[in-house]
């Protein structure tokens, strides 16, 4: 951590250096324009086809888990491989890539997101694209690498249209997310947006006001859960106050890590 906290780094300049503010880039980066994978054009046989197609049988295993193949999961390889079938919810159907999450965690450092985009969905690895590089960039601020921390999100299937995954979504989701908790066992949690604070830990609370407070996950005996904005939302807000912010709230979570709080 040495060269992390010197007198300069609440400074606009230094949060530069730090890494945490992107080399010079367009101030505010166009938003992604929502791409759907190329479907053809539903003819009447095609539509005919799909009717005919069954809906997931809720007694297969690979597309419905069972909750106790869940909590058997002695590895999260073990779990990947048992729930990447799933097709539980509606956006099972939809994805070309299942988003189970990765990073050795090494470092106690768990990150939790909304849920796959389109660049998530064609890798099948969580934040690899515009949202992912500056988390990269974040990370790069207080000293790790994607490598040491975990980066899962709270769907693991992309939801249509990048949208907010419903409440049923979310919730159909959790067990997965809560069994890759237990298996890491991370010393902090930073939830990253309004989604996994609402899902996992139940706050409804405005992000904007949450932010930067640290919460506690009932899991393992307690988690300190430090919520901050999506690298998303600072790509559109790409204001000081947000980039300071999130800066903050990062600084917040690698001290803990450090035990110098
Ligand atoms: N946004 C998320 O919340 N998760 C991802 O994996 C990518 C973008």
């Amino acid at each position: 951590m040495v060269g992390l906290f010197h007198p300069w780094r609440d400074t606009l300049q230094d949060l530069g250096v730090m890494g945490l503010i992107p080399a010079p880039g367009p101030r505010e980066p166009p938003a992604e324009k929502p791409v759907r994978p190329i479907v053809a054009q539903s003819t009447p046989e095609v539509i005919q086809e799909k009717s005919r197609t069954p809906s997931p049988d809720p007694a297969d295993p690979v597309a419905f888990p069972p909750p106790d193949r869940v909590a058997a999961a002695a590895t999260l390889a073990d779990l990947e491989a048992g729930i990447q079938g799933c097709l539980a919810c509606p956006l099972g159907a939809g994805r070309i890539r299942f988003v189970f999450g990765e990073g050795s965690g090494a470092s106690g450092l768990m990150f939790i997101g909304e849920g796959p985009g389109r660049d998530e969905d064609l890798k099948g690895r969580p934040f690899v694209g515009k949202a992912g590089e500056l988390l990269d960039r974040m990370l790069a601020a207080i000293g790790l690498e994607r490598g040491q921390v975990y980066i899962a999100n709270v769907v693991k299937c992309r939801p249509p249209d990048n949208r907010t995954p419903t409440g049923p979504e979310a919730q159909r989701c959790l067990p997965y997310l809560r069994r890759q908790i237990e298996l890491l066992r991370p010393r902090v949690i930073v939830t990253l947006g309004a989604t996994p604070l609402r899902e996992l830990l139940g706050v409804q609370t405005g992000i904007t006001r949450v932010r930067g407070q640290w919460q506690r996950l009932d899991m393992l005996g307690g988690i300190p859960v430090m919520p901050t904005f999506h690298p998303a939302y600072v790509l559109r807000q790409y204001t000081q106050d947000v980039r300071r912010a999130v800066w903050n709230d990062l600084l917040a979570a690698r001290k803990w890590l450090d035990g110098a709080s």
